[in-house]
């Protein structure tokens, strides 16, 4: 499970070579986060109180590691008023206590598999709120046992499911968001650089990614005359259920944060405020874009050489055998 899988993630600092591990440490970077965003005043709220007035709806709520979570944390210390969706009962038992925590009762049941049930969700909000100012979109799905292997083995049923939950679901919800949307509002999804790069394991959910990115620019250009504006976090290796998932993550997540330019992983918080930026006022003049929050690890194209060297050595020291002779 999660823990366990990622248990080397949260004691990343002991494997990290020295010069490596000189950026800051993630309570010291959720602490001033927290001071950032605001979330350290009292009752949780913010003094900005940037998201005042508005109302969203966030879908792709499972617990409290969920990045959808973070994103809402910070929009209600915002002033936010937030409903939320969540698939399945086993998960709508976790979601209302944390939905309960933000001062949000609005919360309803929704498998984008189910176009029924995405329906009632968008009559529910139409008739309980009449309209909408945002929209969280961070669902995706594919089946575990092609998260590994090659690509090219992929099955054509999960190829089109994960296409379907992790790519149309936002285009079919963004419509439905928009009608609400009157006087204007801002959609955001979450993708991954696996969209964008070859990444080991990644796969169909890869592509789908890629198809997810697309439809951000074809919603942007769809709804900008509307003054609805669309964009994607691309998210750095979080500690989620959705990661867990992939083959290997342990390893994938670990080189990433190692050898990201700011040496680290991203914390909930760090979404959060990327997610007030893009759903806020901040960005009226920002649409259809990718936003990366992911330590720069995009840019690089391959690792410092003397870090690979250093972690080379690491791995030889610690083999079987090795110091015998
Ligand atoms: P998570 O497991 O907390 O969230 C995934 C959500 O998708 C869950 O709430 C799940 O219920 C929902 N979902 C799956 N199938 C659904 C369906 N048929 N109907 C309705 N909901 C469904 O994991 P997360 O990492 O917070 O994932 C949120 C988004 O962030 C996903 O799009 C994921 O690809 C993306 N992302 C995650 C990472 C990461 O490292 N965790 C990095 C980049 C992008």
């Amino acid at each position: 499970m999660p823990d366990e899988l990622f248990g080397a993630i949260a004691g990343r600092d002991r494997a990290i070579p020295h010069f490596l591990s000189m950026s800051a440490g993630s309570s010291q970077i959720r602490q001033k986060t927290r001071a950032v965003f605001g979330l350290r005043l009292r009752g949780g709220e913010s003094s900005l109180m940037l998201m005042k007035g508005k109302r969203g709806l966030v879908m792709g709520v499972a617990n409290d590691h969920s990045i959808a979570w973070g994103i809402a944390k910070t929009l209600a210390a915002h002033g936010a008023a937030l409903a939320f969706t969540y698939q399945g009962d086993a998960l709508g038992r976790r979601v209302k206590p944390l939905a309960q925590s933000v001062g949000a009762d609005f919360v309803l049941p929704c498998d984008v598999e189910d176009v029924a049930s995405v329906d009632s969700v968008f009559t529910a909000v139409g008739n309980k709120w009449g309209n909408l100012d945002f929209l969280v979109h961070a669902i995706a799905y594919s089946d575990k046992n092609e998260l590994k292997g090659r690509y090219a083995d992929t099955s054509r049923e999960n190829f089109l499911r994960t296409m379907m939950i992790s790519c149309f679901s936002f285009t079919e919800v963004a419509r439905r968001a928009a009608d609400l949307m009157p006087n204007g509002g801002a959609m955001i999804t979450l993708t991954y650089n696996g969209g964008l790069r070859a990444m080991p394991n990644y796969n169909a959910m890869g592509v789908a990614k890629a198809a997810l990115e697309a439809s951000v620019r074809y919603l942007a250009v769809d709804f900008g005359g509307s003054g609805i504006r669309v964009n994607a976090i691309s998210a750095g290796p979080i500690r989620t259920l959705a990661g867990a998932g992939i083959n290997d993550a342990r390893f994938m997540f670990a080189f990433q944060q190692r050898h990201s330019p700011l040496h680290r992983g991203v914390t909930l918080e760090e979404l959060g405020g990327a997610g007030l930026y893009l759903l806020s006022d901040l960005s009226t003049g920002v649409t259809g874009e990718i936003h990366f929050v992911d330590s720069g690890y995009n840019i690089i194209a391959m690792p410092n050489p003397e870090a690979l060297r250093t972690e080379a050595a690491a791995a030889s020291a610690q083999a079987p055998g090795s110091g015998e002779d």
